[in-house]
C-alpha cells in the first residue's frame, strides 16, 4: 500500500500455497491428521448424588436413583436421585420458605450473590466443562469456549439487573412472581440452568430446577456453587429425575411460574396442564430453522456458518439451521464446498480438544436420528455421508451429513431431527425463499447470507423467527432476547425482555 502511494508499482503478491483438501481421518488416504489432544483433567465424581433441597443434599424420599451415562463410552458415570412427588413437595416448600427473605433483600444485595455465582463458575470452569462433556457428549472445545463462559455471562448480566429492575419497567413497580418451577433439556445443561435461574433470582424469585435425566451433573455442581457463595438455603433447589418428576413440578399447586425448554410435544402437554391455573408460563420449544444463501453471498463464509449452524453440538440445538435454502445459480457450488468441508470435520472423542463433532446425547436420540435418515431415503431424498472419521466402537455416534433433492413436503424438511442432519433445498427468487423458509410450524431462528444490506433488512423483516442472524449463525449474548414464533414457544429469555417473565407489574 505505502509503496503504491509513492507512485511505485505495488509488489506482486507471492501466491499462497493452495490448501490441500484431502479428507482427514480417512485411514490410508489421510495426508495428515492431528495428534490426539485429550483433556487430562478428571473432576472428582461421587458414586451417587442426592437432591439439593433447602441448601442440603438429600436422598429422594423413596431412595430411588437412576444412572447417568457417558454417551461417548456407554459407561455409567454415577447414580443420581430420582425425585418423586414427595421430593417435589419438599423442594417447593423450601423455595416457598425462602421466598419472603430473598424477595425482600435489596436488589443490590441479591446482585452480589449472582455476581459471586458467576465468578465461581469462572473459577471452576475447567471442571464444569469436562463434566458437561463427559455427561452429555459435546466436544470439550464447545463446553469450554461456549457453554461455561456463556453460563457465567448470564449470571454476570443478571447481577447487573438486580438493583435496576425499575428502569427495565419504567414507571411501574416490578414484584417477584414467587416460586418458579424450571425444567430444562440436555443439549446445553449448565447454560440452560443459567438461562432459567439467573433472571428468576435477579427478580427476587426462588426456584426449583429439574435438569434433564441424561445430563444432571453440572446442575448439581451449580448447587454446590450456590452453597459455596452462601446463597440463602432454599433460594435454589435442584431435583434430578425424569419426565414424571417434571410433571409433578408442573402440577404442583405451590408453584407460581413454569419455565420449560424441550420438545414441542412435552411443551404442549405442559401448556394444557397449566391452562386455567394462575401459573405463569414460558415455553422454549423445537425448531426447523432456515438458512438462506443468496447468490451474492460470500460462499466460503456462508459454508462455515451453515456448518456451525447444524453440526455444532451434533445438531442438538433448538435453533439449529437444519434447513438450507440455496439460490439455484450457486446450488452446485454450495453443495460441492459443503461436501468438502464436511469431510474435514473430526468426529469422535468429545474430550479431545481437536474434535468438531462429539457423541449423540443418548441411544434414544441416536435411534430418533436414524429413523429420520431412513425416512429421508425412503421418501426419495439423496443422503450425502462424506465424512470418513473412524468412530469409536462404543457410544452413540452419527456422522454429519446432509440431504439434497429434498421436497418441502418430506419428513426431513418438516420435522425437527435434533441431530447433525441438514436438508438442502433451492430457490429462485427472494419471495420464494421467504415463503419456503416460513413454511413451517416452527419459528425459532433463521440465517441470511448475502452481501446486500438492503436485502438483509427486507428479508429479515419478513421472516417469522424469533432470532434472525445475518451473515453469521448461532451467536448468543445474554443481552439479546431469545425465543420463538408459532410452535417454537412463547416468551423470551435473555435481555431486558427476558426479565418480563419473572416479574408481576
Ligand atoms: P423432552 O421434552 O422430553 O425433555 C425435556 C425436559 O422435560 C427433560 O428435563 C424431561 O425430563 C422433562 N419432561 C419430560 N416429560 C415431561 C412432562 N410430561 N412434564 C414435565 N417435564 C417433562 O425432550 P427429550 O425427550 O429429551 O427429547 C425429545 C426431542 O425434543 C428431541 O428429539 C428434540 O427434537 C427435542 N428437544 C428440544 C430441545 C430444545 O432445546 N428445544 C431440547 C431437547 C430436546
Ligand atoms: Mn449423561
Amino acid at each position: 500500500m505505502t509503496t503504491a502511494t509513492r507512485g511505485e508499482p505495488a509488489p506482486i503478491p507471492t501466491p499462497r500455497p493452495q490448501a490441500v483438501l484431502t479428507p482427514l481421518n480417512t485411514g490410508s488416504e489421510a495426508l495428515w491428521a492431528y495428534d490426539p489432544a485429550p483433556e487430562r483433567i478428571r473432576p472428582e465424581i461421587s458414586p451417587s448424588y442426592g437432591l439439593f433441597i433447602g441448601g442440603t443434599f438429600t436422598p429422594s424420599a423413596s431412595g430411588a436413583t437412576m444412572p447417568t451415562l457417558n454417551p461417548a463410552t456407554d459407561e455409567t458415570i454415577c447414580q443420581v436421585a430420582r425425585g418423586e412427588q414427595a421430593d417435589v413437595d419438599r423442594a417447593v416448600q423450601a423455595a416457598r420458605d425462602a421466598l419472603p427473605a430473598w424477595s425482600a433483600l435489596p436488589g443490590k444485595e441479591r446482585g452480589k450473590y449472582l455476581f459471586r455465582i458467576a465468578r465461581r463458575i469462572q473459577e471452576r470452569a475447567r471442571e464444569l466443562a469436562v463434566l458437561e462433556t463427559i455427561d452429555g457428549g459435546k466436544p470439550i472445545r464447545e463446553s469450554r469456549d461456549i457453554d461455561i463462559p456463556l453460563a457465567a455471562a448470564h449470571f454476570f448480566y443478571h447481577a447487573g439487573w438486580c438493583d435496576k429492575l425499575r428502569y427495565a419497567f419504567a414507571g411501574r413497580e416490578p414484584t417477584p412472581v414467587g416460586v418458579c418451577g424450571q425444567i430444562i433439556p440436555w443439549n446445553f445443561p449448565l447454560l440452560m440452568a443459567a438461562w432459567k435461574l439467573a433472571p428468576a433470582l435477579a427478580c427476587g424469585n426462588t426456584a426449583v430446577l429439574k435438569p434433564a435425566e441424561t445430563t444432571p451433573l453440572t446442575a448439581l455442581r451449580l448447587a454446590e456453587i450456590c452453597k459455596e457463595v452462601g446463597l440463602p438455603d432454599g433460594v435454589v433447589n435442584i431435583i434430578t429425575g425424569a419426565g414424571e418428576t417434571g410433571a409433578a413440578l408442573v402440577n404442583h399447586p405451590g408453584v407460581d411460574k413454569i419455565a420449560f425448554t424441550g420438545s414441542t410435544e412435552v411443551g404442549k402437554r405442559i401448556a394444557k396442564a397449566v391452562a386455567g391455573t394462575k401459573k405463569k408460563l414460558t415455553l422454549e420449544l423445537g425448531g426447523k430453522s432456515p438458512n438462506i444463501i443468496f447468490e451474492d453471498a460470500s460462499i466460503d463464509q456462508a459454508i462455515e456458518g451453515i456448518v456451525q449452524g447444524i453440526y455444532f453440538n451434533q445438531g442438538h440445538v433448538c435453533c439449529a439451521g437444519s434447513r438450507l435454502f440455496v439460490q439455484e445459480s450457486v446450488l452446485d457450488d454450495v453443495v460441492t464446498r459443503l461436501q468438502r468441508r464436511l469431510a474435514s470435520l473430526r468426529v469422535g472423542d468429545p474430550l479431545d480438544k481437536n474434535t468438531d463433532v462429539g457423541a449423540i446425547n443418548s441411544k434414544a436420540q441416536l435411534e430418533t436420528i436414524e429413523r429420520y435418515l431412513q425416512a429421508g431415503r425412503d421418501e426419495g431424498a439423496t443422503l450425502h455421508e462424506v465424512n470418513g472419521s473412524t468412530l469409536p466402537s462404543a457410544g452413540s455416534w452419527c456422522r454429519p451429513c446432509f440431504f439434497t433433492g429434498v421436497q418441502p413436503s418430506q419428513t426431513v424438511a418438516r420435522e425437527e431431527i435434533f441431530g447433525p442432519v441438514l436438508a438442502v433445498m433451492s430457490f429462485r427468487t427472494p419471495d420464494e425463499a421467504i415463503s419456503r423458509a416460513n413454511n413451517t410450524p416452527y419459528g425459532l431462528a433463521a440465517g441470511i447470507w448475502t452481501d446486500k444490506g438492503s436485502k438483509i433488512f427486507e428479508i429479515a423483516s419478513r421472516l417469522k423467527a424469533g432470532v434472525v442472524w445475518l451473515n453469521t449463525y448461532n451467536k448468543f449474548d445474554p443481552a439479546s432476547p431469545f425465543g420463538g414464533f408459532k410452535q417454537s414457544g412463547f416468551g423470551r429469555e435473555g435481555g431486558m425482555h427476558g426479565l418480563r417473565a419473572y416479574v408481576r407489574l
